[in-house]
């Protein structure tokens, strides 16, 4: 099964994707995290597009589609989570045609609803581990020591998005609403929307998607 997790920055998309990928053996494909890492081995590419990733706007569609492009041939596992791709219309006319070309298909589109006050406060206090990739949340999800991850037990390696500041977060909303929320419209003609409610603990949070899923 091959789906979206779509929603505003901060919706919990990347969190719900880690638990899709360890219960059901789906393989996540985030564009965030796969320009994050061109940035970190300094490719061109990941030069070209640091500045605008760090303002909040959106990378080009002809960037995303590519590196999208690459992973298609790799072991699908259970599935596609797309999780950050599509967020223009243009993207979601390739990734379908991508798909297709791959005799495949897009089967779901969950899209995670939460409303925008909520998003600053999960936004501003997110923190991961630099060597586990767990999430962690000034509030929400403190680690229960200080300084040392819960789940791989890493010391001092917690470290914090560029991105994740009140300035860019209002670029990366309005982007949202204006380029990548018409494919709420668009998924919704084509009978693939599932909405849920983004809101709750994770658990939950994971339950009703699971249950979109399944149902
Ligand atoms: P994310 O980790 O999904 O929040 O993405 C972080 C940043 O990477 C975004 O604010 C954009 O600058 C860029 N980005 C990620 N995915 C896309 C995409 N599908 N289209 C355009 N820009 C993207």
């Amino acid at each position: 099964m091959n789906i979206i997790l779509l929603g505003p920055p901060g919706a919990g998309k990347g969190t719900q994707a880690h638990r899709l990928v360890a219960g059901r053996g789906m393989v996540q494909l985030s564009t965030g995290d796969m320009l994050r890492a061109a940035r970190t081995s300094g490719t061109e590419m990941g030069k070209q597009v640091a500045a605008v990733m760090d303002a909040g706007q959106l990378v080009t569609d002809e960037i995303v589609i590519g590196l999208i492009a690459e992973q298609l041939d790799s072991n699908a596992g259970n599935g596609f989570i797309f999780d950050g791709f599509p967020r223009t219309l243009a993207q979601a006319d390739a990734l379908g045609e991508l798909l297709k070309s791959k005799g495949s298909r897009l089967d779901a589109v969950v899209e995670m609803q939460v409303d925008d006050e909520a998003l600053v406060g999960r936004i501003t206090g997110r923190f991961t581990c630099g060597e586990c990739g767990e999430g962690y949340h000034d509030i929400f999800k403190k680690p229960a020591v200080e300084n040392v991850c819960d789940s791989c037990g890493a010391t001092g390696a917690f470290k914090r998005r560029p991105d994740d500041n009140e300035a860019a977060l209002r670029t990366r909303l309005m982007a949202y609403y204006k380029d990548t929320s018409p494919l709420i419209g668009y998924y919704y003609a084509k009978g693939q929307l599932k909405r849920i409610n983004g809101l709750g603990e994770i658990e939950e949070v994971a339950a009703r998607i699971s249950d979109a899923l399944d149902g």
